[in-house]
């Protein structure tokens, strides 16, 4: 007998059927004798859906109320599973959010779980299955937060971490982790076993198949991860600690993301200090700053500094910099339509040449690389969005993943 928490994404409960089918899967666990707690999201799309009923109020929506919409969705999947799992005879009940408590800390729409009270719910699984709403929780101050888009992986690691489960299986709409989207790469391939450290670089830089921080979590824990499908049978991926694991490879992964956007100041006065002044009233913002490029111009007196930041943030870094007073440059340009291709490998470590060849066949496709960033297990560039998938195809197939 084995305490699990099975978690099922969006498509999963898209729709009754689906639902209906879920049910099933939860049977069969539940029959062999295990506790279980489920943790479920909102039925694909919904949370979309309420945004945009948001955003026709106003733009500039409150985000104390787009807590209280959007965690609706994940109540609603709660009520009808657990109706579901009634149908076929077992005994379950859903809770929300307050009902628990779950804990959470931070800003509304961008909270994390810290805690919550296990004592009914451990309860209860003792005699039937505890269906839970994930994203979500509420605050010390009694208000009702969410936890960031694709935050059900979050709620179940932290269901997991917090009742003492044994295990933590992500159910979803794809066989697994692969070494690339598979619906937008179809010879990507699945990954039996891949790293917390590679599937945390690859799920923050793009690979959407599992949310980084509900990676981060069970990194920091030692929480196994599961991924597998609610459609098919097939074995799953395991994410888990590194030892152990074939890096003959040098490249695991490539993910993609087109959340970015590059701004360059012209012509800034190249003195000390210059990339304090441009980068601290960003950091007070909270505007996150990821690859930085400095050139020194032909006069040395003046140079050129790119910067990329979060799409979402373009315009508030433009008014930033544009009242910044302590600093001096002739041009600033911009460009939101490029997207961010990386390879990730534990193998890279070990691999001399994987930059070379990396660049060496984005060039052969004359795709020109506008920034760079690396870390010891990944190799990010910034390239033209309208090349995005040429080059995640090239590098899956040089990289030998295909
Ligand atoms: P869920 O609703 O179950 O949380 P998501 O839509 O958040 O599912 O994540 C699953 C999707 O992630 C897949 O349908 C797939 O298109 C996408 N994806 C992106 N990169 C990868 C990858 N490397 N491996 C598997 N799926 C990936
Ligand atoms: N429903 C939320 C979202 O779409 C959370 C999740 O599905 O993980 O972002
Ligand atoms: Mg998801």
């Amino acid at each position: 007998m084995m305490k699990k928490v099975l978690k099922f994404g969006g498509t999963s409960v898209g729709t009754i059927e689906r639902i209906q089918h879920v049910a099933k899967i939860i049977k069969r666990d539940y029959d062999a004798g295990n506790k279980i707690i489920v943790v479920v999201s909102a039925m694909a799309g919904q949370t979309n859906d309420l945004i945009q009923l948001s955003k026709s109020i106003a733009n500039d929506f409150s985000k104390r109320e787009l807590d209280v919409l959007l965690s609706t969705g994940e109540q609603i999947t709660c009520a009808l599973l657990a109706g579901a799992l009634k149908k076929i005879n077992i005994n379950a009940q859903s809770w929300l959010n307050w009902q628990i408590p779950i804990l959470t800390e931070g800003d509304h729409t961008n909270s994390r779980i810290v805690n919550m009270n296990v004592s009914k719910i451990n309860n209860f699984i003792n005699e039937g299955v505890a269906v839970v709403p994930g994203f979500q929780g509420i605050s010390k101050n009694g208000e009702i937060t969410t936890i960031g888009r694709g935050g059900s992986d979050a709620s179940a690691v932290a269901f997991a971490k917090l009742f003492n489960a044994d295990s933590c299986e992500i159910y979803t709409d794809v066989d697994g982790v692969f070494s690339s989207d598979p619906n937008k790469i179809p010879v990507a391939k699945k990954i039996d076993r891949i790293s917390y450290d590679e599937m945390l670089e690859l799920s923050s830089l793009g690979a959407k198949v599992i949310q980084s921080s509900a990676v981060q979590t069970a990194m920091m824990y030692n929480i196994p991860l599961q991924v597998r499908s609610t459609f098919t049978d097939r074995k799953g991926t395991t994410i888990f600690d590194h030892e152990n694991i074939d890096y003959s490879k040098s490249v695991t992964g490539v993910a993609y993301s087109k959340n970015d956007a590059k701004i360059t100041l012209i012509g800034v006065e190249d003195k000390p200090g210059i990339a304090a002044n441009i980068f601290e009233p960003l950091n007070k913002a909270q505007i996150n700053v990821d690859m930085v490029i400095q050139n020194i111009s032909s006069d040395q007196k003046t140079t050129d500094i790119t910067f990329t930041i979060k799409r979402d943030d373009l315009k508030m870094t433009k008014d930033i910099l544009n009242n910044n007073q302590k600093i001096k440059y002739k041009n600033i340009t911009h460009n939101d339509k490029v997207a961010k291709v990386s390879i990730v490998g534990a193998g890279m470590v070990s691999t001399p040449g994987v930059t070379y060849k990396m660049f060496k066949a984005l060039a052969d496709d004359k795709i020109n690389i506008l920034a760079i960033s690396t870390s010891e297990i990944k190799l990010s560039v910034i390239i033209d969005e309208e090349n995005t998938l040429n080059a995640v195809k090239k590098l899956h197939t040089i990289f030998e993943l295909d």
